[in-house]
């Protein structure tokens, strides 16, 4: 097995974290591990992991760090890759971030760069509120109260119905923007002191976004497959 390299998307809800951490990883031949999927699988199967999260993401509050925390570690350590991961939505406050570098420090790894993903409050919640998903892949769609208000919601990519995540009600997306300021935003200078973060302008098309992070992360130097 080879050098593997850690990359954190950081960023609030709805700057796009999960959509260009697929598409990157996908370019760059990247793992790509989101807890927020991680769970929302878990929730799905109805299994002993999805009991234990499902009340904390219905309210928009973050799962508590002993369960995060080890269900990221041991999807990391089940990793069998050579090239490296992108970390979707982990860590989310102080306390992740320092079991991350720890953990990695043992196996004298450590996270090479913190790409930071920023975009204007009220942008985001235009974009959480008309954010829907397809059930059958999971590819995000915007759509105007207009066109969500009509009954052909079907996803352009391959023809599943499309549906809301249940937290991206206002008042849950209200809580979950509360939460990222509270106890994510101090990340940025945790990482800024580490001398890993780039700021990227989340804004604009996706390609444009996704184009504007794959250069960073290559000129950066990272040992990516390249294609
Ligand atoms: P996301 O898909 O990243 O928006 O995450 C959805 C929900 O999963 C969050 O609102 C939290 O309840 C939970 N979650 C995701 N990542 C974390 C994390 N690093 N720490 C704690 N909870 C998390």
């Amino acid at each position: 097995m080879g050098l593997i390299v850690y990359i954190v998307f950081l960023g609030p809800p709805g700057a796009g974290k999960g959509t260009q951490a697929e598409k990157v990883a996908c370019k760059l031949g990247l793992e790509h591990v989101a807890p927020g999927d991680l769970f929302r699988q878990a929730v799905k199967r109805g299994d002993k992991l999805g009991f234990e999260v499902k009340t904390y993401m219905e309210r928009g509050d973050l799962v508590p760090d002993d369960i995060t925390i080890r269900v990221i570690l041991e999807k990391l350590n089940d990793i069998n890759y050579d090239s490296g991961v992108i970390l979707d939505g982990f860590p989310r406050n102080n306390n992740q971030a320092e079991a991350l570098d720890k953990a990695l420090e043992k196996q004298n790894k450590a996270i090479e760069s913190v790409v930071y993903i920023q975009v204007d409050r009220a942008e985001l919640i235009r974009r959480l509120s008309s954010r829907w998903l397809c059930r059958e892949c999971q590819a995000p769609h915007s759509l105007s109260t207009e066109q969500a208000q009509n009954d052909r919601r079907l996803c352009s990519a391959c023809g599943g119905v499309l549906y809301q995540r249940p937290d991206d009600d206002p008042e849950t997306v209200e809580r979950r923007l509360q939460v990222y300021f509270d106890e994510t935003s101090p990340l940025i200078d945790y990482y800024k002191k580490q001398g890993k973060l780039t700021e990227i302008n989340g804004e604009g098309e996706v390609e444009e976004i996704q184009n504007r992070i794959t250069d960073l992360l290559r000129t950066s130097g990272g040992n990516y497959h390249k294609n």
